[in-house]
């Protein structure tokens, strides 16, 4: 480990990753050889709305005390957070409707939180914040070090608690009026169905095909469904073939707004499903207007299980790190992660 001699005017030489899903939050710190230490926990979702700050802040702090980091010389922090954000008096807030109570409507979350003024919190400790929607900075990540290098148009999209995407077209990231591009597990679908998102939308995205929808639908864990499914149980095999196709429609749709190329897919239930559900969703794709979908390619992150907390520490970055990091793939030497139940993040 690189250790630098503490000095106010000098460059910190560390620097913070977070990635905040709606059921996890992982924290790590990293110098310019790669991740120092990673630390994570289930989301807090109760107290104040400053509860999730504050946790990210006591968790940074551990990652840096497990890394012989003195926390106050690091100062940038690089955030990858499930979304939608608001801007209030410039700074970022969350409002994720699987985190706030307030305004969730499955009546599920612990609080009444209409939004978590994340950015406000993290100023408090460092000097600089980069706070981007968590398929974005995946996006970013995966341009930089993964599958998606030299990729001009394409998209990273996750199946797992939720469904949200990542965008780049010409070769620009997309963010949108308030970083909220790329929302488009939230699109509808379907007036047919009953299903519901954590958003109120009745038959989005989200709803049709999202772990933590089939569960509440299906009073069947995401984890127990897909592996029936995968082994021939065929109430299960229906209603994942059905997600599946919903999916690839999606997919489709996007395909046909921006001329996408190239989808990276990560999230739990495509991280342990993938390779038994990419037909299917190939087949639902390329279906229809071969003009715009033949060719349209599908692959896992090439940062695996890592894709978010390299893409928070990515936001943050000296810009001549990723050279080093492109060499020597650190992702590879992080610990594996813990077995987690597909559809949770
Ligand atoms: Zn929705």
């Amino acid at each position: 480990m690189n250790r630098m001699p503490s000095g106010k005017s000098m460059h910190s030489s560390y620097l913070c990753g977070l990635d905040i899903g709606g059921t996890k939050m992982a924290a790590t710190v990293a110098d310019r050889n790669g991740p120092l230490a990673r630390v994570t926990e289930p989301t807090a979702k109760s107290g104040t709305n400053r509860a999730p700050g504050e946790q990210a802040v006591a968790l940074l702090k551990k990652a840096c005390n497990d890394a012989g980091v003195n926390f106050d010389e690091v100062e940038s922090v690089g955030v990858s957070s499930c979304g939608p954000f608001v801007k209030h008096q410039d700074l970022i807030q969350m409002v994720a409707p699987n985190i706030c109570g307030g305004i969730g409507k499955q009546g599920d979350l612990p609080n009444t939180w209409t939004s978590v003024p994340l950015e406000e919190v993290l100023r408090e400790h460092f000097r600089t914040v980069t706070i981007e929607n968590d398929c974005v900075a995946a996006l970013a990540a995966e341009r930089a070090f993964g599958n998606l290098q030299d990729i001009a148009s394409c998209a990273y999209v996750t199946w797992s608690t939720g469904i949200g995407f990542g965008l780049c077209v010409d070769g620009r990231l997309l963010r949108g009026k308030n970083g909220n591009a790329g929302h488009a597990g939230h699109m509808l679908m379907t007036d047919q169905s009953t299903a519901q998102c954590g958003c109120g939308n009745l038959g989005d995205v989200e709803a049709l095909v999202s772990g933590r929808n089939l569960e509440m639908r299906y009073r069947r864990s995401p984890e127990e469904l897909f592996n029936a499914a995968r082994d021939g149980d065929a109430e299960a095999h229906t209603i994942v073939v059905e997600a599946t196709r919903w999916f690839g429609r999606a997919l489709f749709n996007v395909t046909t707004t921006l001329d996408i190329s190239k989808f990276v897919i990560g999230g739990s239930i495509w991280q342990h499903h993938g390779d038994w559900l990419e037909p299917l969703v190939i087949h639902e794709l390329s279906s229809h207007m071969p003009a715009l979908t033949a060719g349209v390619t599908l692959s896992s992150p090439g940062l695996n299980a890592f894709v978010a907390d390299i893409g928070a520490l990515y936001l943050a970055m000296p810009e001549d790190w990723p050279i080093g990091w492109r060499e020597s793939k650190p992702w590879k030497h992080m610990p594996p992660e813990k077995p987690e139940c597909p559809g949770g993040k």
